[in-house]
């Protein structure tokens, strides 16, 4: 591709190829000298590694080529003494289990030498594979528990970091976690599978397009990481927060986000310091942190890294996680990472921005200077919007979870029906494609298209559609509709995937019409004709929140799914199993593990919640309210009280009927249980909050037991 590269490009190929953050310093903010200092990163291991066994590493990291076990040995040498070096005492198979967070068992390095002594060892063997007593990470059926072995699996392709404590340091080396006969049970291994595939179908669109020098496509992922803060004292007041992340009651505060004063605005001095800090570990862990600032709620805050190949990048938002949180403890703060703390406050998701690019630094989302690289571009770009059309459904079911049910859905962003943005030139330009405008004039010349909005095409985008749960923007898309405590895993691999189908099948058209005699570019032209034709339907530039919006996509045919039990089902789908199965990277029986694992997960949380509402309510909020109903009839203040009264008496039926739905769970699990959950749970719960509330408001305030909204909100 004579493609002039940019900057962004070069980069994405160079953690694309190695995830090596070392040849972005320049990039960082000044104060980065200490960045990528606990990675063991491609620059550590060519300083350190014999030749030959660097060499061996690197092609497998750049090309992707399988992993030589006889390395492990050397390579563990190296990793254990420079881990050493930097204090560190023990070593763990560091994984993402179905669960949004890490796992790390610690093993030492040290072993008895007879004489008293210890000497420290670390095998390739004990490199390469672990063995995890595993039974109690979810499995969704794949393993019972007789069958306990699970086994983790180094991933050469995302570097060993150090975590420090202040007694001492660990060593963590990035793995997959299997089951004993081999189905995935974590985040990582589909991502990486479905990175090969849409590697190995990209590379075959782009011979279509005489490609010649690329030999692999690296997805990349930029993730935008929203969050809350508040005081811990006030998160140790509130067993809601501590047990479930959320509060399950609090009255609105007088002062909302109505002023929009907070967004973007002067970040408090302790907020800053927590987040310089935070920074600062994120950058010596080679997390390649960028952007901050204050959102639009109170207390909401946002982080974004540079992006990374989709591997490292979802490592690395999992470290980030964890940062945030053990850094705030420092402070005084805790970091909410739940996607909705406080009811009618703004809740919290993340962005996924996701492109693909070429080890040579090609964006193959960039629309690029020339009009070749624009005709490659729509090819592309129409092959993501066939995929998202094709799988919306999907595509909502990898952001559903208990906490995206408060704003998916609900009157928040992103709604739940899935839409693409694309910005009024992108659509002029797919328009005058399908109009066929170009149709006698296109031989090896997009310029002849007789549309003058097409090259160049825009690079960002036109206005900004806030609203859009799928939208372009510049060279990337951004998928808006996660949630802030998920991992990236599931919704890359996802996307990788969906795309990877789309491509083939573009190419097929693409190949089909060449035999028929079409020359290329015309061939090209058609197919991105026929997507435009077909699938035109999912994009949407306008008010993703409006009732317009709502009826119209209705009538287009697109899927509104509200709920989390409605959207997990297109996990297990016939077209989501075909997808995955044709690709490799999620069998039938490790889909249907997903699937039970979040149904299982969303009415567990659920039922957390409600047992902690109606123990709430009961124990803290029913007290205070009696106790000041004594002090009203020993004042003699008689209107108060029988108002009072009525609210109490109330409160009293409601928790009941809590009481009741939490012990009337049905016999039948699964989805069945999920939907009690969703239509008798949750609303016992809201109709005990209701009441609840309206006492926070008439209660004396030093009787009142929970810290309030206003507190928790505008103390910093
Ligand atoms: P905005 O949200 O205003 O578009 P940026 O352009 O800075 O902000 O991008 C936001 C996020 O998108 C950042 O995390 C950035 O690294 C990421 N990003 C930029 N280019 C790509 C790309 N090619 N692939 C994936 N993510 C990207
Ligand atoms: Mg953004």
């Amino acid at each position: 591709m004579a493609s002039k590269t940019r900057q962004h490009n070069v980069t994405a190929a160079q953690w694309a190829a190695n995830g090596d953050a070392s040849g972005q310093t320049d990039l960082m903010e000044p104060g980065a000298a200490h960045y990528g200092e606990n990675v063991f990163s491609p620059a550590v291991q060519k300083a350190r590694l014999p030749k030959d066994v660097y060499k061996k590493l690197q092609a497998t990291l750049d090309k992707g080529s399988a992993l030589d076990p006889a390395l492990a040995d050397a390579v563990a040498k190296e990793m254990r003494e420079w881990a050493m070096e930097k204090g560190a005492t023990h070593y763990t198979h560091w994984f993402q289990p179905l669960t949004n967070l890490t796992a790390e068992k610690h093993d030492s390095f040290f072993n008895p030498a007879g004489d008293g002594l210890a000497i420290a060892e670390f095998s390739g063997k004990e490199l390469i594979q672990g063995e995890p007593d595993a039974s109690s990470f979810p499995t969704g059926g794949i393993r019972a528990t007789f069958e306990a072995r699970g086994y983790t699996a180094w991933d050469p392709t995302s570097p060993a970091f150090i975590l420090e404590n202040p007694n001492g340091a660990y060593l963590c080396i990035p793995t997959a976690f299997v089951s004993w006969t081999g189905e995935a049970l974590d985040q990582k291994i589909p991502l990486l599978r479905s990175m090969d595939a849409l590697s190995t179908v990209a590379l075959r669109a782009l011979k279509l397009f005489g490609d010649k020098a690329s030999h692999r496509i690296f997805t990349t992922v930029g993730p935008e990481q929203e969050y809350f803060l508040i005081d811990e004292q006030y998160f140790y007041e509130r067993p809601d927060l501590y047990t479930t992340g959320r509060t399950l009651y609090g009255a609105k505060p007088a002062k909302g986000h109505e002023l929009d004063e907070h967004y973007f605005g002067s970040i408090p001095e302790r907020v800053l310091a927590y987040m310089l800090e935070a920074e600062h570990e994120l950058r010596r862990l080679g997390v390649p942190v960028k952007t901050r600032h204050n959102e639009v709620a109170p207390a909401q805050y946002e982080l974004a890294p540079m992006f990374e190949n989709s591997n490292v990048g979802s490592d690395h938002q999992q470290l980030t996680m964890q940062v945030l949180q053990n850094v705030a403890r420092r402070y005084g703060l805790v970091c909410l990472l739940h996607e909705k703390p406080f009811a009618g406050v703004n809740g919290s998701g993340k962005h996924n921005n996701w492109s693909m690019g070429t080890d040579t630094g090609h964006n193959l989302l960039d629309p690029g200077d020339t009009p070749a690289e624009n005709l490659q571009f729509l090819f592309f770009c129409a092959a993501v919007i066939a995929a998202v059309d094709k799988h919306q459904e999907l595509l909502r079911a990898t952001v559903a979870n208990v906490g995206q049910d408060h704003r998916l859905g609900a009157n928040e962003a992103p709604p739940a029906i899935i839409s693409i943005f694309l910005g009024q030139e992108l659509e002029n330009a797919f328009d005058a494609v399908a109009a066929g405008k170009a149709a006698d004039d296109v031989s090896g010349n997009f310029l002849g298209l007789g549309s003058p909005v097409l090259p160049p095409l825009p690079l960002h985008g036109g206005d900004r559609n806030r609203t859009s749960p799928f939208a372009f923007t510049g060279n990337k898309f951004e998928f808006r509709a996660l949630g802030s405590s998920m991992s990236l895993g599931m919704v890359n691999a996802t996307l990788n995937t969906i795309a990877a189908e789309a491509i083939d099948e573009l190419v097929d058209k693409a190949e089909a019409l060449q035999a028929k005699g079409k020359k290329r570019d015309e061939a090209v032209l058609e197919v991105v004709k026929g997507v435009w034709k077909k699938h035109k339907r999912i994009v949407f530039d306008g008010d993703g929140y409006s009732d317009v919006w709502h009826k119209e996509a209705a009538k287009r045919g697109l899927s509104n799914l509200r709920t989390t039990p409605d959207a997990l089902p297109w996990l297990v789908e016939k077209q989501t199993v075909q997808l995955f199965e044709r690709y490799e990277v999620l069998s039938e029986r490790e889909l249907e593990s997903r699937f039970e694992v979040a149904v299982e997960q969303y009415s567990t949380k659920l039922n957390i919640e409600s047992e902690v509402a109606a123990s709430i309510a009961r124990t803290m909020i029913l007290p205070a309210a009696v106790r000041y109903l004594g002090e009203l009839k020993a004042a003699g203040i008689t209107a108060p009280a029988t108002e009072l009264k009525a609210l109490i008496d109330d409160l009293v039926k409601k928790i009941k009927a809590l009481e009741k739905v939490n012990v009337s769970h049905p016999a039948e699990e699964g989805l069945e249980l999920a939907k009690y959950m969703r239509d008798k749970v949750i609303p016992a719960m809201d109709a005990t909050r209701a009441v609840a509330d309206d006492l926070e408001r008439v209660v004396a305030d030093d009787l009142w037991p929970l810290p309030k909204y206003s507190e928790m909100l505008f103390i910093k």
